[in-house]
């Protein structure tokens, strides 16, 4: 048996069942306690598999190319990573990679190995601790930052060299918002109840 508290009387409530697309009201007040979200699984699973394909296209294509003085200087996440390393400054390549590469490329493939065998049923091996990755990683993803420091420097940069910007560019620029939606909508609440864990 579970128990829920209600934000509005501070009465603590046994947790009613509730059926996706539902919600669930404080008997004693009215005010209303949860709401399952509908197809929170399938919706969110398909909105991180359009994320993965963005996030390959993001780091497989140049994502600006300067021209300057005739010569063409084109740029990838991996190759701005490698630039920074060369010069010295380490510690900043490592946190790029890591906030701009690494920690969403793992969040994006957790949250599928997580979402889809729920999605066709039984939970995955492991899914419980990928799921606890899932969270532990989230803050770590900074592609947004990243963009607004790229675009930044466009616009700086844009006085003294040709720039053109990149397919990465736009898939990042579509990427970004998908991620935020994918993570308002996922009731996390109902995948950890469908893992058998309490959240
Ligand atoms: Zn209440």
């Amino acid at each position: 048996m579970r128990w829920v508290g209600c934000q509005v009387c501070d009465g603590v409530v046994e947790e009613p069942e509730v059926p996706d697309g539902g919600s669930a009201v404080c008997g004693r007040c009215g005010a209303l306690l949860f709401r399952r979200r509908r197809r929170t699984v399938e919706i969110t699973f398909a909105l991180m598999v359009a994320a993965a394909i963005l996030f390959a296209v993001a780091n497989a294509y140049p994502f600006l190319a300067f021209e300057m003085q005739g010569q063409v200087t084109h740029t990838t996440l991996g190759s701005g990573v490698q630039a920074l390393w060369e010069q010295g400054s380490r510690a900043v390549a490592g946190l790029v990679l890591f906030t701009t590469i690494l920690s969403p490329a793992s969040e994006i493939l957790l949250l599928l190995y997580v979402l889809a065998p729920l999605h066709f049923g039984a939970p995955a091996p492991g899914a419980v601790v990928a799921m606890r990755w899932v969270s532990r990683l989230k803050p770590w993803s900074m592609m947004e930052v990243f963009l607004i420091g790229i675009l930044v420097a466009v616009v700086k940069l844009a006085d003294m060299a040709e720039i053109v910007p990149g397919v990465a560019l736009w898939a990042f620029a579509v990427l970004i918002p998908i991620l935020a939606g994918a993570a308002a909508f996922l009731d996390t609440e109902l995948v950890w109840r469908r893992l058998g864990e309490p959240a």
